[in-house]
């Protein structure tokens, strides 16, 4: 086993809650629960009504569990305790088990153990981390997805792949006589291309961007076209101030709602145009920076007047960007001809409902197609051995000498086995482990 320490952690958020659950890992739990619980706790997995009492004062009357090694979160001897909730209790109780031998556990420890003693790899601890943070049900899924392993498997096949390439040229050094170098050089450089070409197309890191963070969508236009009453809208409640004085919201104004499953965060930006207080250039200033950022832009124009120069110039900065264009005030007798996706009245909410299922449909794009590898770390060390590979098909097919090509398959494999864990760094692993919360 991985440590003979036993580490201990309050497992719930902090605050006001029905119930605290404590969490011990390691070889003197189940010590700690004979001393601790008023009922003994012999069968593994069973949850066990009773009393947490310290040195004859009870503390709490409670739930408990023991979860015998190997089948628990850490495949060490784990003992949890379910009590009231709210801080003071779970803290009398997390004292009472330090003060049996426990030391209190690092964020993300539980995880940790569980990855150092095999029970899942490196990619499957991150996913854990990524499901409690998710913001949506479509990164709960992807996490889940990568938690029960799709990630790693994808790796392992990969894997497989420059082992099998390997052993050809083993074969193929071994053996001069017998296996001819040019048609297996031939047939190496086809398959190392192909495996490059599958890792990158394995890789989406706007995907998972988009997962981690939500789909950043900016309103922008002009002053005065609708900008927070539409923001308003969306987000059904007074978020940002409408007035009828061009140039009020000074600065962007943010909120956030659910579309598809996906975190969408709405900025309503400071109108664009020619500030002449510094307090509005500023705002812009931010406005256009919030627009450089975007992942969608929702582009608002007044249908009920011309289009004047700042709209043409929006048209013309955002082409080519993931946009919507909408023409708002369409309560009002519309004379702007533009071509556009929605026709919205801010006032009337019209249109409005057209506008939410494009803004769904533009999210639910993001995340189409089968990538697998999303998170940051994953995409960044694919993409390393994308690149290797790619540089051993182009030298074989230079006509380097076959076992040449062998240095960067190898290395393509370390490379491939810090997603997994195998063969990651210390620093690697303390890194992705950071990130967790106590408990965990
Ligand atoms: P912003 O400066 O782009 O954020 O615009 P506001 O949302 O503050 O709206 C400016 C003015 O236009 C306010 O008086 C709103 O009531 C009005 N307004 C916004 N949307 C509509 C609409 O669809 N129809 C009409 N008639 N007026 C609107």
């Amino acid at each position: 086993m991985y440590s003979g320490e036993t580490i201990a952690a309050i497992a719930t958020p902090p605050g006001l809650g029905g119930i605290a659950i404590l969490r011990v890992s390691g070889p003197e739990s189940a010590m700690i629960a004979k001393v601790l619980f008023s009922r003994p706790l012999q069968t593994s997995h069973l949850l066990t009504y009773g009393y947490i009492v310290d040195q004859g004062e009870r503390l709490d009357e409670a739930m408990a569990v023991y979860m015998r090694a190997p089948r628990s979160y850490t495949r060490e001897d784990v003992v949890e305790f379910h009590c009231h909730g709210g801080d003071m209790v779970a803290r009398r109780v997390l004292e009472a088990i330090l003060a049996l031998g426990a030391r209190p556990a690092m964020p993300g420890e539980f995880t940790k153990r569980a990855f150092e003693n095999g029970r899942i790899d490196l990619a499957q601890a991150e996913a854990a981390m990524m499901l409690i943070g998710a913001q949506g049900e479509a990164a709960a899924r992807a996490a889940l997805s990568q938690m029960r392993g799709a990630v790693s498997r994808k790796i392992r096949a990969a894997q497989e792949e420059i082992i099998e390439m390997l052993s050809t040229i083993a074969a193929c050094t071994d053996f001069p006589d017998e296996i001819e170098e040019a048609p297996t050089a031939r047939k190496l450089s086809d398959q190392a291309r192909k495996l490059s070409e599958t890792l990158i197309s394995a890789c989406d890191a706007r995907r998972g961007h988009i997962l981690e963070n939500g789909l950043s969508v900016v309103i922008a236009g002009k002053p005065n076209v609708g900008k927070s009453s539409l923001l308003n809208a969306l987000l059904c409640e007074e978020r940002a101030i409408v007035t009828a004085q061009p140039g009020t919201t000074r600065d962007t104004v943010h909120g956030s709602m659910l579309l598809s499953g996906i975190r969408v965060n709405l900025t309503d930006t400071a109108g664009l145009r020619e500030a002449e207080e510094h307090a509005e250039r500023i705002g812009i200033d931010r406005a256009k920076a919030a627009i450089e950022t975007a992942d969608l832009l929702l582009l608002m124009f007044d249908a009920s007047s011309p289009l004047s120069a700042e709209d043409q110039s929006l048209l013309d900065e955002t082409a080519g960007r993931d946009r919507i264009i909408i023409l708002n005030k369409a309560d009002l007798p519309v004379t702007l001809t533009l071509p556009y996706d929605v026709l919205l009245s801010a006032k009337t909410l019209d249109g409005l409902d057209a506008l939410r299922s494009l803004i769904a449909s533009r999210a639910a794009a993001t995340q189409a197609g089968d990538a697998l590898l999303t998170q940051a770390r994953h995409v960044d060390t694919a993409l390393r051995a994308a690149s290797l590979l790619a540089a051993m098909a182009s030298s074989l097919e230079e006509g380097v000498p076959i076992d040449f090509a062998s240095i960067d398959a190898r290395e393509a494999l370390a490379i491939l086995s810090e997603i997994t864990g195998e063969s990651a760094e210390e620093s690697v692993i303390d890194a992705v482990f950071q990130n967790f919360c106590v408990g965990k």
